[in-house]
């Protein structure tokens, strides 16, 4: 999991009160935040009172907080952890989530053949130790590490909800997707709760419910390349969706001359290079999430393919070039028209 710290601006610090159904208290706005995934989660929701807002807001952390514990790669206590400590060994029975996860990666990284890629751990250390250091890694340890990289060598058994990883060694990273299903799990907690109208942004990983009182939907902002230096000047307004955004914003590092970003091509075992931010609205967050890291490794070209070819994603990529930025699109992206106070950033 990645330890960025993704930088989310909320639009407003007033609470926007709202007229109920006669004889109810009107619907408030309320705003929490915790820092999990090594990134703050910020919750948004409309409630009745402080009490109702706070109750769900707990429930829906202690969600995410349970998923950072099975999914985490900080963590050697994490299930995800104990899953591979015994990777070539014999099939492990795992965790509804964490095989959830594990078949919507495994999904992907068979459609995208390989760009999106969970077993890239070996390579995903060395790389986080290059920007610690700010040195390349070494070849020969990059070559060694690249011998445990392949979606191939992981066994998922439906029926048996078993996964076996194939080499010895083997270390799965679930940075690329993990925050994007808390996001929608936690959701999900609000609206057992009896909270619907909510939004819950996981760093640059958003997943929105019903809109806020008398709104068309969440005011979501697409940070620029620029980002954090300039603020987002283009917004989205999203409803019962998700969406994330993946970039180099603030995790790379500069060698000779050279910006390398957090997102790996496990194909090569080199980090992307040059600058990119990859936007997509999917029908969830996981799917937004995933997609995203997936898509910034495909590049623009196969990127654009990849998105026409999948169901109900819209993609907006902006990529750096010699001659200024060009941006690509794919589907309708759902711009916000009128102003609003609402809202949230997504990286
Ligand atoms: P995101 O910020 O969602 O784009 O995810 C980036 C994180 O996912 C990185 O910090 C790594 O932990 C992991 N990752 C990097 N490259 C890949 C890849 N090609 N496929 C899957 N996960 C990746
Ligand atoms: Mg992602």
């Amino acid at each position: 999991m990645n330890l960025g710290q993704h930088s989310l601006a909320v639009f407003s610090l007033l609470t926007i009160l709202a007229c109920g159904a006669d004889g109810e208290a009107p619907l408030a706005r309320f705003k929490f935040a915790q820092p999990h995934m090594g990134t703050i989660f910020r919750i948004v929701v409309y409630a009745r009172n402080v009490r109702a807002a706070s109750r769900a807001s707990s429930a829906a952390f202690n969600r995410i907080a349970a998923l950072d514990n099975t999914m985490s790669d900080y963590q050697s206590s994490s299930e995800l952890m104990a899953l591979c400590r015994r990777a070539g060994g014999p099939p492990v029975p795992v965790s509804e989530d964490l095989f959830r996860v594990l078949e919507k990666s495994q999904e992907l990284a068979g459609r995208t053949h390989g760009a999106f890629d969970i077993t890239c751990g070996p390579v995903v250390r060395l790389w986080r130790r290059a920007r610690r250091r700010s040195e390349l890694p070494d070849p020969q340890e990059l070559a060694e590490a690249r011998k445990l990289v392949g979606y191939t060598n992981v066994r998922l058994d439906n029926k048996r909800r078993t996964v076996q990883l194939l080499k010895s060694g083997m270390l799965l990273d679930l940075g690329g997707i993990a925050k994007g299903y808390a996001a929608d799990q936690a959701l999900a907690v609000l609206k057992k709760q009896g909270i619907a109208s909510a939004l819950v942004a996981a760093g640059g990983d958003i997943a929105v419910g019903a809109p806020p009182p008398g709104e068309e939907g969440w005011r979501i902002g697409i940070e620029p390349l620029e980002s954090p230096a300039k603020p987002p000047n283009r917004f989205l307004m999203l409803r019962d969706q998700g969406v994330s955004t993946s970039g180099d914003s603030e995790q790379y590092v500069e060698i000779g001359g050279k910006r390398y970003s957090h997102i790996i091509d496990p194909r090569t075992g080199m980090a992307l290079t040059g600058r990119s931010s990859v936007t997509i609205i999917a029908d969830d967050a996981t799917t937004s999430d995933a997609t995203a890291t997936a898509i910034s490794v495909l590049g623009p070209d196969e990127g654009l393919a990849f998105a026409k070819s999948a169901h109900h994603i819209i993609l907006f990529f902006v990529a750096a070039t010699e001659r200024g930025d060009r941006s690509y699109e794919w589907g309708s992206l759902p711009f916000a028209v009128s102003e609003s106070s609402e809202g949230a950033a997504t990286k």
